[in-house]
């Protein structure tokens, strides 16, 4: 027999006004049971929102939320199986360790006996791993370790969602980077559905099963990292999902799944149709996407390697150097300008100079 599996939390065409404003509109969406979702569009484009009417801080104007198939809508905060974590993560300052990880049990009633508390905040701590933390202050502790804090606060009464308000905004780099591992792994081992909201990409692309990029309220896309990045619905999530070059041209024929397309002056490339668009006609205006670290720079044209279709010249305008990579603006005469990223290889990272004039090219499907 085949079981569907019913997602942790669902929108169905939820949309909310204020006054004038559709900060969300119509969105349709499923969490999947122990998935790590992220949330990514620019800012004031409804991501809080949603977070706030799928934790029940907010009603929907329109549409319903389920939480594990049942239907919530209207369900107050306190009654649903949701956490959040917000970006500022306020602990309260007057309590140890222990007492804000415990705070949400202990505003139970009945409230639960002393040792049970006690062996949940332990439990808790071990999760973020801050054993032994408990009687510290929490002004004794780092950014990091009260952000830890902060979310054995939102785990301890093991909410089926976590939802995560761009938690990891207010810290610098080097430890976001380490609280993203952190946040993936804590995922995996408590195997809770994480719903991250971010504004920033990369953080999106490499924590999530799947990502939701939001603009102006709506849903653009929903994918796997992989998917949006090779797959982009537009323009926009091209673009958002990481850096993008676009040319115009018109589409020709199609075989074997790739299309030809003329660029300016007769130039002829080869591209997939994205997924979710139609295949474009011959003779249809089309918007041609290569990432840049597609796009190969050599000497000559004859240094392309051979699976290189697309062959051209350029001349290079600027370069920056990204210690693995070497990112490279480039001019054409007509194509105009767009970005290349280059391997490091060898002592070659830094092969060409500003000024230099170079050969470009990209394989048939990297379009
Ligand atoms: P994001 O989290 O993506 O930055 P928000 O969900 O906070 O975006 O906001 C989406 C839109 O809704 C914005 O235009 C914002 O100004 C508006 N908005 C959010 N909350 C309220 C509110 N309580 N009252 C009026 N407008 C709001
Ligand atoms: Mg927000």
């Amino acid at each position: 027999m085949t079981q569907t599996i019913v997602p942790d939390i669902s929108f169905r065409a939820v949309s909310k006004r204020y006054g004038e404003v559709r900060a969300v509109d119509r969105v349709d969406l499923d969490l999947p049971k122990g998935s790590f979702v992220s949330l990514l569009g620019p800012s004031g484009c409804g991501k809080t929102t949603c977070l706030r009417m799928m934790a029940g801080f907010e009603q929907p104007s329109e549409g319903e939320v389920f939480i594990r198939g049942d239907n919530v809508t209207g369900v107050p905060a306190y009654k649903r199986p949701v956490n959040m974590v917000f970006q500022h993560y306020a602990l309260f300052p007057h309590l140890n360790v222990a007492d804000n990880v415990s705070y949400g049990l202990r505003q139970r009633s009945p409230k639960p006996p002393r040792e049970a508390v006690a062996k949940a905040v332990d439990e808790a701590l071990a999760m973020v791993r801050l054993q032994g933390y408990g009687q510290r202050r929490t002004w004794e502790l780092s950014g990091g370790q009260q952000q830890r804090v902060a979310l054995a606060r939102a785990l301890i009464n093991r909410p089926a969602v976590l939802l995560l308000d761009e938690p990891l905004a207010a810290l610098d780099r080097k430890l976001r980077h380490d609280m993203q591992i952190e946040l993936q792994n804590l995922q995996r081992n408590v195997g809770i559905t994480f719903l991250l909201v971010t504004h920033d990409q990369e953080e999106a692309l490499s924590m999530s099963d799947r990502v939701c990029i939001m603009k102006d309220g709506r849903l653009v896309q929903t994918g796997t990292p992989r998917e949006l990045y090779d797959e982009p619905v537009n323009g926009y999530v091209a673009d958002f999902v990481g850096k993008s070059n676009f040319f115009a041209g018109i589409a020709g024929n199609a075989r074997s799944g790739l299309i030809d397309v003329a660029l300016a002056d007769g130039m002829k490339a080869t591209g997939r149709a994205s997924r979710s668009t139609v295949s474009p006609e011959a003779g249809e205006a089309v918007l041609v996407s290569v990432r840049p670290e597609q796009i190969r720079l050599a000497a000559a044209e004859t240094d392309l390697p051979n699976q290189v279709a697309f062959r051209t010249q350029a001349k290079v305008l600027n370069r920056i150097f990204l210690g693995e990579q070497t990112e490279y603006l480039v001019a054409h005469e007509k194509l105009g300008e767009f970005m290349v990223r280059s391997p490091r290889q060898g002592n070659q990272a830094l092969a060409f100079e500003i000024g230099d004039r170079v050969a470009v090219g990209w394989p048939p499907d990297a379009a």
